[in-house]
This record gives C-alpha cells, sequence and structure tokens, in this order.
C-alpha cells in the first residue's frame, strides 16, 4: 500500500520521498489504526491525510478550526488535481447547497469543515448516506484543556465520529507535544497510545541562539539592518511592546508592518498581506500573528520577550525557514521578562491547578535560555523525541569559550540546598549562601549552617545564575507552582558524592556578545 501512497506522493505533489514519519502515519492509517500524530509545524502533516484520502474509498473529512486557511488549501489540492471543497461560514447558502450536492454525489475525496458544522444534526445526518473512509482533526490539540488553545467545539468531535457507520478511521494531527496534551487527544478520542507517532521535531536548517544582558533595542535594529534584505518576524510579549518596537524601528529607517489583536481586521490583514508579498520584510507582532500564515522564505524569528512556554516558543521561532534555507531563531532573555509572563498566568482566570502547571512550563522555557547544551537537543528531548542529537549549529554548539571546572562551586550550592532539607526557593537558597543578614534566615537557624556564607564572594547575581545553570542542566528540579522549591535530583546526588564533575562554560563579558554580534 505505500507504494501506492509515494506514486500519488509523486504524481499529485510532485515530492519524490516521504518525509521521516509521515510514512509511518500513512501506513497505520491505511492499515485502519487510529493514529495520533505529532510533527512540528512546517512538519508536512497534510501530506499525511491526503495521500490516504485519495488511496481510501469515498471521502476524508478535515476539521480544521483553521477558516482562513481552507481556501488555499482546497484551492492548491483543486490545481494539483485532487477533487476537494469546504463548507464554513464564509461561503453562501446557494454555494453551500452546490457543494453538498456535490458531495452527495461523491465528486470530493476530501472536504474540510470548521468544528461548529458538527453541531448540525442535518450534517452528520447527510454523512451517513455517503462513504466516509477517514475524518482528519488538525490542530487536534484543541480538543484538550491543557493544549494552548482549548475549543469547546473540538469536544463534539467524538460524538460525531461515533454517529458515522461504518466507523471511519480516525488521524488527530497536532504539534503540541506534552505529555498531557498527547494523553488528553488519545483519552478523549479514544486512540491508543500506541498509535501515538511522534517525529520530525528537529528542524535541521533552524540555528537556535539565545542573546542575554543587550540593549535589545539596539540588538534588534542592527540584526534587521545587517539583514536588510531577508524577511523576519520580531515578536513581543504585549500589544503595547509591539507599537513601540513598530515606532522604533520606522524612526530608524526600517519600514515593518506590525500586528496585534488590538488593531482592527482591515489594518493587520493590509499588514499581512505587505509582508506575506514581500512588500515590507520585517513584521513586529503578538503571538496573534502567525497562525496558518504560510510564508516560506521568514529567514530569522527575533523574541524580544521570553515566551510563556517552550510550545509557544516552537511554534513561532518554527515559521522561519519553511522552505528549508537556514534561518535564525533568537530569543533575546533578560530576567524581568519573566515576572511579567508570571504576572499574566496569575493574573488569568485559569484555576489554581492548571496555574501551577503554567508555572512549570514557564520554568522549563527560562532554563531553555539557561541551558549550555545544545538548543535544538533541549527543545527535541522537550517534546519527548527519543534519540535527539546535538545540531552542531546552535550558539552554544558554536559557542568556543573553554569549559571550566565549577563542580566545587556546585558542591557549594547542592549541599547548601540539602542542609536546609530542600524546602526553599532560589533567592532564599542565595541568601544563605551569600550569607544576608535577613532576619528568616536567623529564625530558621540557617546562620549556623556551614555553607552560610560559603560564597559570600560573589554577588547574589552570580550565585542565582549559577542556580539557574544547575537546574538548566538537570541538577535541581524546581516543584511547579509560582514559589517553586528546588529539589535535588540523583544528578545533583552524584556531584555532592564526589562521582561525577560539574563544568560550564568561562563567563562571558557582555562587550564581547555585542562584538560577536556586529
Ligand atoms: P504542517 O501542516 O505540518 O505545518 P504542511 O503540511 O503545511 O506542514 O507542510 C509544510 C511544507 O512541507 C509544505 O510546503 C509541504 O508541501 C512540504 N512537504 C510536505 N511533505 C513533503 C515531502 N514529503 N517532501 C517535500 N516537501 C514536503
Amino acid at each position: 500500500m505505500l507504494d501506492e501512497a509515494k506514486e500519488i506522493l509523486q504524481e499529485y505533489f510532485g515530492y519524490n520521498d516521504f518525509r521521516s514519519g509521515q510514512n509511518t502515519i500513512i501506513e497505520q492509517v491505511l492499515e485502519g489504526k487510529d493514529t495520533v500524530a505529532i510533527m512540528p509545524t512546517g512538519g508536512g502533516k497534510s501530506i499525511c491525510y491526503q495521500v490516504p484520502a485519495m488511496i481510501l474509498p469515498g471521502i476524508t473529512i478535515v476539521i480544521s478550526p483553521l477558516i482562513s486557511l481552507m481556501k488555499d488549501q482546497v484551492d492548491a489540492l483543486s490545481n494539483a488535481g485532487i477533487p476537494a471543497t469546504f463548507i464554513n461560514s464564509s461561503i453562501s447558502n446557494s454555494e453551500m447547497q452546490e457543494r453538498l450536492q456535490g458531495i452527495m454525489s461523491n465528486e470530493y475525496k476530501l472536504l474540510y469543515i470548521a468544528p461548529e458544522r458538527l453541531e448540525a444534526p442535518s450534517f452528520t445526518q447527510m454523512l451517513n448516506q455517503i462513504t466516509v473512509s477517514m475524518i482528519a482533526i488538525d490542530e487536534a490539540h484543541c480538543i484538550s484543556q491543557w493544549g494552548h488553545d482549548f475549543r469547546p467545539s473540538y469536544l463534539l468531535i467524538k460524538k460525531f465520529i461515533e454517529s458515522i457507520k461504518p466507523k471511519p478511521v480516525i488521524l488527530a494531527l497536532t504539534a503540541t507535544a506534552t505529555l498531557q496534551v498527547k494523553d488528553d487527544i488519545c483519552h478523549l478520542l479514544d486512540i491508543s497510545l500506541k498509535n501515538v507517532v511522534l517525529t520530525g521535531f528537529g528542524r535541521e536548517n533552524l540555528i537556535f541562539k539565545v542573546v542575554k544582558g543587550q540593549d535589545r533595542d539596539l540588538f534588534i535594529e542592527e540584526y534587521i539592518k545587517k539583514n536588510s534584505l531577508q524577511s523576519g518576524i520580531v515578536y513581543a510579549a504585549t500589544r503595547k511592546e509591539v507599537d513601540r518596537i513598530y515606532l522604533l524601528l520606522k524612526k530608524k529607517g526600517i519600514q515593518a508592518g506590525k500586528y496585534h489583536a488590538g488593531m482592527s481586521e482591515k489594518d493587520r490583514n493590509e499588514n499581512q498581506e505587505q509582508f506575506l508579498y514581500d512588500n515590507i520584510h520585517v513584521m513586529v507582532a503578538t503571538s496573534a500573528f502567525g497562525m496558518g500564515i504560510n510564508k516560506s522564505n521568514v529567514r530569522y524569528v527575533l523574541h524580544y520577550h521570553i515566551p510563556r512556554n517552550m510550545e509557544a516558543y516552537y511554534q513561532e521561532a518554527g515559521r522561519a525557514g519553511r522552505d528549508g534555507v537556514d534561518s535564525e531563531c533568537i530569543l533575546m532573555f533578560a530576567p524581568g521578562d519573566v515576572h511579567i509572563q508570571k504576572f499574566l498566568i496569575d493574573q488569568s482566570e485559569m484555576d489554581d491547578e492548571r496555574k501551577e502547571h503554567e508555572y512549570g512550563k514557564l520554568r522549563k522555557m527560562v532554563s531553555y535560555c539557561h541551558t549550555e547544551s545544545c538548543f535544538q537537543q533541549y527543545i527535541l528531548e522537550y517534546f519527548g523525541e527519543e534519540g535527539a542529537i546535538v545540531c552542531q549549529k546552535c550558539g552554544n554548539c558554536t559557542d568556543e569559550r573553554t569549559q571550566v571546572d565549577v563542580t566545587k562551586e556546585a558542591q557549594m550550592v547542592l549541599s547548601c540546598i540539602k542542609r536546609m532539607n530542600e524546602r526553599f526557593g532560589k533567592t532564599f537558597i542565595t541568601k544563605v549562601l551569600t550569607g544576608s543578614s535577613d532576619k528568616k534566615i536567623r529564625s530558621f537557624g540557617f546562620n549556623k549552617l556551614s555553607t552560610y556564607g560559603i560564597m559570600k564572594d560573589r554577588t547574589q547575581k552570580e550565585v542565582n545564575e549559577l542556580i539557574d545553570f544547575l537546574t538548566a542542566e538537570g541538577y535541581l528540579r524546581p516543584t511547579d507552582g509560582q514559589f517553586p522549591v528546588l529539589l535535588l535530583t540523583n544528578q545533583a546526588v552524584e556531584v555532592l558524592r564526589g562521582e561525577s564533575i560539574v563544568s560550564r562554560k568561562e563567563r562571558i563579558q557582555v562587550k564581547q556578545i555585542i562584538e560577536d554580534n556586529q
């Protein structure tokens, strides 16, 4: 069956081979196994249902929340000679009737619908008069309350599937690979965890970097000017910041567009079009920009602020280099921004359990900024891809600073945490290590510990950074919640026993970073 699939891939799509994972997914679907496909943005999810749709008898229904994208997808399929159509609120009633008739007379192999369509019983009744072979659920994370884009209408999908006889094969697709989301999709759609295919999260052409301790305005100005012929996106955390950065660039003679939810739809569309058609090269935007935008030649994505979690970061950064050409993804880290994200979580309407969960995810994002290991590998491990190898091109892989042995310092920190019974957070631990006269230290009797003041020749900032590093490298594990307690991991115990050493890149000079980036 895979041979037939490959023929279709070549004939209709003009590609020679399936990408890693695509063949496994297609094989499973053709064997009738309900499947969850987890692939990054740009990984090639569409092919995974478009090719089987051409092999299976009857029609394939694609459920997607991205109404604005349906027309493009259907147009592209029609141009390739694949009969497809869509039904959503954007078409007139008479057009809808015409399309429904076409569906009834088996004119189409693919039908795209928005999840809201499932609310109409007449629609499901109609489908029972034809053969529905497959249901593909795009952006399947929308079914999970743990995902970043929960949509209640997705909860209707299960009932919809059950109402169609005989039961079609299900393919749920998403780029979100956290454990909870994966479990939720499987649980809510009744798909075996064994049938989850997680693949291709590595994007070889993306070069990840983290920039710290810099004048960010100056950095983006210089970076954009240096890459003035390339397209790029600058993501900022708030609308206000987008407006400010947009004006700043304008003042510096850089033509940019902007995009955030506070603008009128007309302005947003205009800016987006200008960017898509390369009339302007830079887009300054909040995370509202990009969902479903398929601009292939984005050469860089700069994050002015830290995003709220790794999923959001990888999705936004992943908008770079969709054409496979090397592209840079640079995150500008400033510790203060973490508080903004924490504040946003705190102020949100999520319940306490959910907030704790979000703090935990933010912390993993912060650790990404502090890791000295390969960024790409960190990301892949975060998403649960096994056996990820170092990318050899990210900011850390190409960092030529020499490694210095910091085992002794690490032991000081770790033993202090142990002596404090692993019950406190970073700030307090730092105070004990640097010998602060804080009353709370006395009240716990920590001023009597042998590790009290053991690092008093360092600044609190330096000790904080060392703790961040030890957390990022897995020696310390913070508990969930807004005020995490740091726990020692097995790796830390080995260091305390003198069984392994800790090494770190020598400290970087701020001046040096600015020069390196010029
Ligand atoms: P996703 O939905 O996962 O974000 P798409 O399905 O839009 O990704 O695919 C991203 C790009 O990769 C598209 O331009 C698509 O045509 C291309 N693509 C997909 N599969 C292959 C393949 N096997 N060989 C080459 N290009 C592919």
